[in-house]
């Protein structure tokens, strides 16, 4: 059947046989499907959305794109932990580091920048040199001499997510629980990983904001993953502000390496540890949370996961000296800010439009040519419950384009509020699904 009649048939609500979703996927790698009609099926199954049975055999199509890892020969349980998309969230550039130097493999398939949330791969290649296209061997060979490795999809490893998520992001069709799923789980099987820690992010900067979304596309993803092999446990955290201070490329760096030194935010520093625990008890290198808590905590003091970075940053081709000294990061030529209108308490950082704002100062795409700006970015000084006094900055914003800032300023604006009362402190972990 002619590719535009599944396009019709999902469209009006259908459902895709085997077949059609097979020969769809391998078309689209293969180049025999146009990217306008993927883009019009994607479209389409954001609005209708796929049965169990449509999602589990797109996943497998999506596995079987390319090549599928067998990591048996690495000693021990191969953890990963991925995020469903956040702004200011640069947990795995410090979680896989602290959680390798405790013993536990970390075979990491991250992202790129997603809509208005940021990606792992573009925040690394922020370091000079530092390589995330890697082949099967590359990936192989970093993972087994340094315990870790932080890449990407690539011609030979889920390429038809590589493909499908570059569209997504251009395409305004991420939120859509069978395509976020698929997406994630098609890397973490593809990698050879045996469990999986996954941040489900809930709140205004999620793509999926609200909490019972949040929780369907958790247990979609837990229990599809333990039908292919894969024990995930989800955690539901909140997305209502930035994670940490900074947002953007290099800055995310960073802020990771102080976290690493021991610094760094209380909120990325507490989810950092709490997922870390749980990475360790998945890989059986833990007795419980709190035993979890403390080695996390030990790589920290000890400067273990610092080191861990280094070696990665090393052997992916990036210039280590970073690690010591962030100052190599690139940094934009300019600065504004956003002053506090008047004074009280911050009452919202809203992460939705600050990643949208973000996104358009450069630090993510708008089409998929777009190149991203490592450079630009915002600094928050406070977060949401701490005082201000008028005039006084709220964020700093570092850019390399005056039109840009000029469209993000607006957005910055509406993005932070102050107000008398003090604001209800909000839990980072809201939920835990196993
Ligand atoms: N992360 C992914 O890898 N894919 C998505 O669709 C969303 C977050």
């Amino acid at each position: 059947m002619p590719v535009p009649l599944w396009i019709a048939a999902k469209r009006d609500g259908g459902e895709l046989p085997d077949d059609a979703i097979r020969t769809i996927l391998e078309g689209a790698v293969a180049g025999r499907v146009p990217e306008y009609q993927l883009a019009a099926l994607l479209m389409a199954i954001v609005w209708r959305g796929m049965s169990a049975r449509e999602l589990a055999t797109w996943m497998d199509a999506m596995i079987n794109s390319g090549d599928r890892l067998t990591l048996g020969d690495i000693a021990g349980r191969k953890v990963d932990k991925h995020s469903t998309g956040g702004v200011g969230d640069k947990v795995s550039i410090c979680l896989a580091p602290l959680v390798a130097a405790c013993g536990v493999p970390v075979p990491m398939m991250a992202g790129r920048a997603l809509g208005h949330t940021g990606g792992t791969l573009d925040k690394l290649e922020s370091i000079p040199g530092f390589r995330t296209d890697l082949d099967p061997a590359a990936f192989r060979r970093v993972l087994r001499r340094t315990g870790m490795v932080l890449a990407g999809q690539s011609r030979r490893l889920v390429p038809a997510d590589r493909l499908l998520y570059a569209l997504r992001d251009a395409t305004a069709t991420v939120e859509s629980i069978p395509l976020i799923a698929s997406s994630i789980l098609s890397k973490k099987i593809a990698e050879g990983a045996d469990a999986l820690v996954m941040d489900v992010k809930v709140g205004s900067g999620a793509f999926l904001p609200g909490r019972t979304d949040a929780r369907r596309l958790a247990r979609t993803l837990v229990d599809l993953g333990g039908r292919s092999g894969l024990q995930v446990v989800a955690l539901l955290t909140a997305m209502e502000q930035p994670l940490g201070r900074e947002v953007g490329n290099a800055s995310e760096i960073r802020e990771a390496i102080e976290i690493l030194r021991g610094g760094g935010p209380a909120d990325t520093r507490a989810l950092t540890v709490r997922l870390g625990a749980e990475m360790l008890l998945l890989g059986h290198a833990a007795r419980d949370l709190a035993d979890g808590t403390r080695l996390i905590e030990a790589a920290i003091g000890s400067g273990a996961g610092l080191d861990r970075l280094r070696r990665c940053v090393e052997a992916q081709g990036g210039d280590p000296r970073i690690v010591d000294d962030p100052t190599r990061l690139p940094r934009a030529r300019f600065t504004g800010r956003i002053a506090a209108s008047r004074s009280g308490v911050i009452a919202r950082l809203d992460a939705g439009l600050i990643g949208r704002a973000a996104t358009l100062l450069g630090a993510g795409r708008m089409s998929k040519e777009d190149t991203v700006d490592a450079a630009v970015g915002v600094t928050f000084h406070h977060k949401v419950g701490e005082a201000v006094t008028r005039g006084q900055p709220i964020c700093t914003v570092a850019y390399n384009d005056p039109r840009r800032w000029n469209a993000a300023r607006p957005l910055l604006v509406a993005a932070c509020a102050v107000a008398r009362g003090r604001p209800r402190r909000a839990r980072l972990v809201l939920e835990t699904l196993r």
